[in-house]
């Protein structure tokens, strides 16, 4: 057990801006080794975050797709620490010079809380364009709110193209677009997929060939914050599963359900999902902390805060989607949820081992073992220098993804919805 103390002698206040994978994973390795600290009143660790629960977001494709219950992949944070104290607020501004942050809890009035330590990780926001129509016709898919409205609207077309004897509405209802080939849109599109294959069983006047599924990328690949070899395996699949690839290619208007493409491709659809780009997340720009040229906070290889002389600035650390962590050769490490979790678990240390005068370790990323899910019985994956696909692949997503899940007890209830789900795979129908 570690034992820290503050600089003036009294407790030390650790605080931690976001809840996410990376914010969760270093309080929970904190508590673990501040406990006796954190009892006596020696330590204090608050976490603030606007959302008072955690939302497994690798898992949200599987929501979608009816695999695991909505329920099962949000962990609220204050059962995951009790020893900590959560403020369910947004950070709307630091001043890390006077180590002071402000909050702004809803309906609330804005509080100044100081701390010592600092730990960022509010993680990066998606970006939506004003592109014409995309504000009332494009789905997000961020949230299990978003992910079971993604679900009930597929099922919805099938039943509206089953009985509408108009051929034009019936050929956008089986019209599927997702705009965004990351991590999201990829995973959604192939377990949503997958279901409507599993349920036109029902639907005995559409047939497979009457569906179309779009995946419009501006990037020149698809999984870009994954290995390269991965991405390219997932393209292939997904295009051998039928999937029209448009990459390089962007969506230019949205106005009345008629999709607009940049290649100059006009197609009416009913389904549009934009799990495209990120921006980072606001309060980055409303504190006094270095940012790179694309908005992450300038991060040292040991997760703290790059000084103004090059060296770490004192009490301040970052991990995750927001922090710029340099990765070779020469640039940054890439955002997802391994890196998340890896940098917080090493954050953790370095602040402890900081305090009691040992040097801080860097972080180097595994690059060897990362994966995607490509729907039910489908996934690439790379496990011990090699790559996996088909069902082996996604027993090895799962069992990676399952690691991820910060709760015990929810791991264990989303185990039991894939083992009840195959065990029902050959039933007549999905519920
Ligand atoms: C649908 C989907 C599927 C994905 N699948 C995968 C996958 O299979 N593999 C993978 O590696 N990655 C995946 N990712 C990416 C992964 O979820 C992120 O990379 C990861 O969550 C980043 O962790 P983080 O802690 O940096 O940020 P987050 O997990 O986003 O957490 C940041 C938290 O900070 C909070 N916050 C932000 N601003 C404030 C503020 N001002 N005050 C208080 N709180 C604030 C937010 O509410 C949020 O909870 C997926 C993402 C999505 C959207």
């Amino acid at each position: 057990m570690n034992q820290v103390t503050s600089t003036g002698g009294g407790t030390i206040r650790i605080l931690i801006v976001g809840g996410g994978c990376a914010g969760l994973a270093s309080a929970q390795r904190l508590q673990r080794e501040l406990q006796q600290d954190l009892r006596s009143g020696r330590a204090e660790i608050t976490l603030v975050e606007a959302a008072p629960y955690l939302t497994c977001r690798p898992l949200l494709a599987e929501v979608a797709a009816g695999a695991v219950d909505p329920r099962h992949v949000v962990v609220p944070l204050r059962g995951a620490l009790p020893d900590c104290r959560v403020l369910a607020a947004r950070t709307s501004r630091i001043d890390h010079a006077r180590r002071l942050a402000w909050l702004a809890p809803q309906g609330g009035i804005e509080v100044e809380l100081p701390y010592d330590e600092l730990i960022l990780a509010v993680g990066a926001c998606s970006r939506r364009p004003p592109i014409p129509g995309l504000a009332e016709h494009g789905l997000g898919f961020e949230t299990v709110g978003e992910a079971v409205a993604l679900r009930a609207r597929v099922l919805e077309q099938l039943d509206l193209a089953s009985t509408t004897r108009d051929v034009e509405l019936r050929h956008a209802a089986l019209t599927f677009v997702f705009v965004g080939a990351g991590y999201g849109g990829v995973s959604a599109l192939a377990e949503l997929a997958d279901l409507v294959r599993r349920v036109l069983r029902d639907y005995p006047n559409i047939q497979s060939e009457d569906l179309r599924w779009v995946l419009v990328e501006p990037g020149d690949g698809i999984l870009a914050e994954a290995d390269p070899e991965l991405a390219e395996s997932a393209l292939e699949q997904l295009r051998d599963r039928n999937v029209d690839i448009r990459l390089g290619t962007t969506l230019e208007s949205a106005e009345e359900g008629l999709l607009v493409l940049s290649d100059g491709t006009k197609f009416a659809a009913r389904t549009l999902v934009w799990t495209a780009g990120v921006r980072p997340a606001p309060l980055l720009a409303a504190t006094d902390l270095p940012l790179t040229a694309d908005g992450r906070v300038h991060c040292l290889d040991t997760l703290q805060v790059v000084g103004p002389d090059g060296g770490p600035l004192p009490g301040a650390w970052a991990a995750g989607d927001c922090a710029a962590v340099p990765a070779a050769p020469g640039g940054h490490c890439r955002r997802g949820a391994q890196h998340a979790l890896a940098q917080a678990e090493l954050l953790a240390g370095n602040l402890l081992a900081t305090r009691t005068g040992a040097v801080p370790e860097a972080y180097h990323p595994e690059p060897g073992d990362a994966s995607a899910s490509l729907g039910p019985r489908n996934a690439v994956a790379h496990a011990g220098g090699r790559r996996l696909t088909g069902r082996r692949a996604r027993l090895v997503h799962r069992a990676r993804t399952l690691r991820q899940v910060p709760s015990a007890e929810r791991r264990v209830r989303i185990l039991a919805d894939w083992l009840l789900g195959g065990l029902f795979a050959s039933g007549p129908r999905v519920p």
